[in-house]
């Protein structure tokens, strides 16, 4: 294949891509069921047929092109990713996986591979679930993970629904489950992603191999105190949310040191009520994110959660309530194709490195039930969900020259 011709290729379509956001000079804004995800959904429609794919959008906004093998009834190749984004994100995460894939279909082409099986091009809707606090909306609908009583129940920051969103989109969200897949006609799942962390940036590496995806746990807590007065409540006669809180909270981060091997844990929102200067807080709400390769160092991370909460809570006789917002187990990526791609590295003379992926992906979902591969290409500084996001767009060239090798050896 010619790496300077597709890199050229993906760079025009990215390029492209950029127009559609509803923050303008302020990175790429692209929240699922706008203005915004319809444009880049008809642009990326228009390039799949262009690119000799039949071109399907789905009735939750997944878009598919699929380009036929010889035998239809054979489980198919999907590559793809997200093609909706965080605030203020950047111009990479997500759309560019979804933008080598149908790169992916014009190289093939061009080559006159013999296709044993359909090779599908997906762009999913909504993976980051910013706007109505899920995540994986789109390739979980795939995978038939999805129920209605979720789509009523999620709602965005104006108290819209993603059932409301999805109907001023045009769709009819009682429809829903017909964006399932009859999972036996899914082969393998490969997922082209910028890396969104500093790792192969600073060692100077041109590939990540993912190896393994991290679990996820996360968790809204509410610690409940009583409002009193600052000046007049005894320090022994008080209810005080935020004391009772704050001593878990401080205690998170260490747990994840302790662990170590790439735990992570994260309280990134906190809140008191009624948050006045002269009132004991009544009542204290943290987030809780926990990460790790191992599932049984999650559920310790949370295991010391609750006994904390219970400690504190009763030392300060307050109460508190723990919601589940997310739960979901590491996946390793499959081998046989890790291999293959460390070969087609090897032979093209890339620097590459096995690595974990510390953020969760489309992958992690469809990883859980089918044979899935990521690859990941170096973002610059390691900077992401940002409007500073970067990656030279030849690093993506280079991928599509490893996937290559791969799909054809499949
Ligand atoms: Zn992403």
């Amino acid at each position: 294949m010619n790496v300077e011709l597709s890199t050229k290729r993906i760079e025009e379509n990215l390029e492209a891509l950029k127009a559609f956001t509803a923050t303008p000079g302020n990175g790429c804004t692209r929240m699922p069921f706008s203005k915004e995800t319809r444009d880049a959904a008809e642009y990326l429609k228009k390039v799949m047929t262009e690119a000799g794919l039949t071109v399907n959008e789905d009735c939750v906004g997944n878009i598919y092109g699929v380009l036929p093998g010889k035998d239809r009834t054979k489980p198919c190749i999907m590559i793809g990713s997200h093609y909706d984004s965080v605030y203020n994100g950047g111009d990479y995460d997500g759309i560019a996986g979804v933008v080598c894939g149908i790169e992916l279909a014009r190289i093939l082409q061009d080559e006159k591979t013999n296709l044993d099986a359909d090779f599908v091009v997906v762009a999913f809707m909504d993976e980051e679930g910013c706007r109505f606090g899920t995540g994986y909306f789109g390739s979980k609908c795939m995978l038939g993970d999805m129920t209605l009583e979720d789509i009523k129940h999620f709602t965005d920051r104006d108290d819209i629904s993603v059932y409301d969103a999805m109907k001023g989109y045009g769709l009819v969200p009682e429809n829903f489950a017909d964006a399932r897949w009859d999972l036996d006609k899914i082969g393998k799942y490969i997922e082209v992603h910028i890396e969104q962390g500093p790792v192969l940036d600073t060692k100077k590496i041109q590939l990540g191999l993912v190896n393994c995806i991290v679990g996820i746990q996360r968790y809204m807590v509410t610690v409940n105190g009583r409002a009193d007065h600052a000046g007049t409540t005894p320090m022994d006669m008080r209810m005080d949310a935020v004391d009772m809180a704050t001593k878990v909270v401080s205690k998170i981060a260490d747990w994840a040191r302790e662990e170590g091997n790439g735990t992570v844990a994260t309280t990134g929102y906190v809140k008191a009520v009624p948050g006045g200067m002269n009132v004991v807080a009544a009542s204290f709400d943290f987030s809780v994110d926990i990460r790790s390769v191992n599932n049984d160092v999650i559920n310790r991370i949370a295991g010391k959660l609750r006994a904390a909460l219970d400690e504190e809570t009763k030392k300060g006789n307050g109460s508190y309530s723990i919601d589940t917002k997310l739960v979901i187990t590491p996946v390793d990526m499959n081998a046989e194709m890790l291999d293959i791609m460390e070969d087609s590295c090897q032979e093209h003379g890339y620097s590459y490195l096995r690595m974990p992926s510390g953020a969760g992906h489309d992958a992690l979902a469809i990883g859980q039930v089918k044979d899935t591969v990521m690859l990941f290409v170096p973002s610059k500084d390691g900077r992401s969900h940002c409007p500073e996001e970067y990656t030279p767009y030849e690093s993506f060239g280079q991928a599509c020259e490893v996937l290559t090798d791969l799909i054809k050896k499949l």
